[in-house]
């Protein structure tokens, strides 16, 4: 914690706990200037600024978007909501991002946008995603929630699609609880985005002085953020480095720890590319199979240490499958989602606690030859 309680006192004195205020216009300066960014709007979540897109694309029903099937729901939601349907590709078995090779052959008349979801805030190939992008004129998108401060080619995540979403969510480095911003680096969008993100009215340009009083102009809902929570999340930025250098140290010392260890017995451990800077999300490993997973939960469940699993394909889901996806679709997607596994990962987790997990892991392996002999057959 650092400035957080200060800052939301300042706002209740301030007396403007709505949104678009004092906290509001310096999280936007922040981050425009952090990532070198034409426009940021901090919105109540990562899905609020998804859903301002699938608006400002002008989706219609049956509008298709391509996206990958490992990621979170409200990506393929947000457009969904929208009437738009769903076109899934598969991840690299390397980086757990979206194919590029795979995009052509699912890109129709109808497709309004590729998304690119920077998995663990490992950047996709956005050189390659916006060379096809372009040929086809088709908007690529980022959804950056996990990836703020990471960068491809020295650049940072978010500043190279048509739009990006960050999210603020307490699952992210950083956080105001729920929170979220939409950036726009096409200028021809901004306009609009703002009249959306202000309930479909011209409210900004009222109090920019530029109109005499203000009016329902298109649609819109109220995508804006509580000055309250804008005030947290500026506090949060501050301690920008703070925070990253914290979750860089437990990132490297699982990684170097456990490196021996996976050689020896298959286990994946996460891909950084060189051209790709880390932004410490989160840390997973890659079990030889599904059933060596699920027992390495339950094992670790017992030393009383909490592991996690994601995501459970899109395409197979119940919304998923009334879209006509089935299993086999996405091999890679459908291997990687059963064997995954997320170490525990928090800024404060101590050097004594990995080494717990640590050696939670090794015994594991030591302990369990059949998982790895039953490995081929998996
Ligand atoms: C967390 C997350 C979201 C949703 O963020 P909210 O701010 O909770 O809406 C979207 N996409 C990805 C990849 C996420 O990890």
């Amino acid at each position: 914690m650092g400035l957080e309680f200060d800052y939301m006192r300042e706002a209740m004195e301030r007396q403007h706990i709505s949104g678009d205020g004092y906290f509001t216009r310096h999280c936007h300066a922040f981050l425009e200037k952090e990532l070198g960014v034409n426009k940021v709007l901090l919105t109540t979540s990562c899905t609020a600024a998804l859903e301002m897109i699938g608006i400002l694309l002008d989706l219609r029903p049956g509008d298709e978007i391509i996206l990958p099937s490992f990621t979170f729901v409200t990506v393929a939601n947000a457009f969904v909501l929208r009437g738009g349907r769903p076109v899934f590709v598969d991840i690299k078995p390397d980086t757990l991002n979206i194919d590029p090779d795979l995009i052509e052959a699912r890109i129709t008349k109808r497709t309004k946008a590729i998304v690119a979801v920077h998995y663990a805030g490992i950047a996709c190939e956005m050189d390659r995603l916006l060379a096809i992008g372009h040929s086809f004129g088709i908007p690529v998108i980022e959804d950056n929630a996990h990836g703020l401060f990471g960068r491809f080619h020295g650049r940072a995540l978010g500043s190279f699609g048509t739009f990006a979403t960050q999210s603020f969510h307490e699952t992210k480095n950083i956080t105001c609880g729920e929170g979220g911003a939409l950036i726009i680096n096409d200028p021809k969008y901004a306009d609009r985005a703002e009249i959306l993100w202000e309930k479909g009215t011209d409210r900004r340009k009222f109090f920019a002085g530029l109109v005499d009083r203000y009016t329902w102009v298109d649609i819109g809902s109220s995508f804006l953020l509580s000055d309250l929570l804008a005030a947290f999340l500026f506090a949060q930025l501050g301690s920008r480095d703070r925070i990253q250098a914290l979750r860089r140290r437990v990132w490297e010392y699982y990684f170097s720890e456990l490196s021996a260890l996976a050689a020896s017995f298959s286990i994946g451990l996460p891909f950084v590319p060189d051209d790709c800077e880390n932004p410490f999300h989160l840390f997973y490993i890659l079990l030889p199979s599904e059933f060596a997973r699920d027992e390495l939960i339950d094992w670790l469940r017992a030393a009383k240490i909490g592991s996690a699993f994601h995501y459970l394909p899109l395409h197979l889901s119940r919304m998923g499958l009334s879209f006509g996806y089935k299993k086999g679709d996405y091999p890679v997607t459908e291997s990687v989602s059963g064997r995954l596994l997320r170490l525990p990962f928090y800024n404060s987790l101590s050097q004594t606690d990995q080494d717990r997990v640590i050696s939670a892991i090794e015994d594991f392996c030591a302990s369990s030859p059949a998982i790895w002999r039953a490995k081929a057959g998996q």
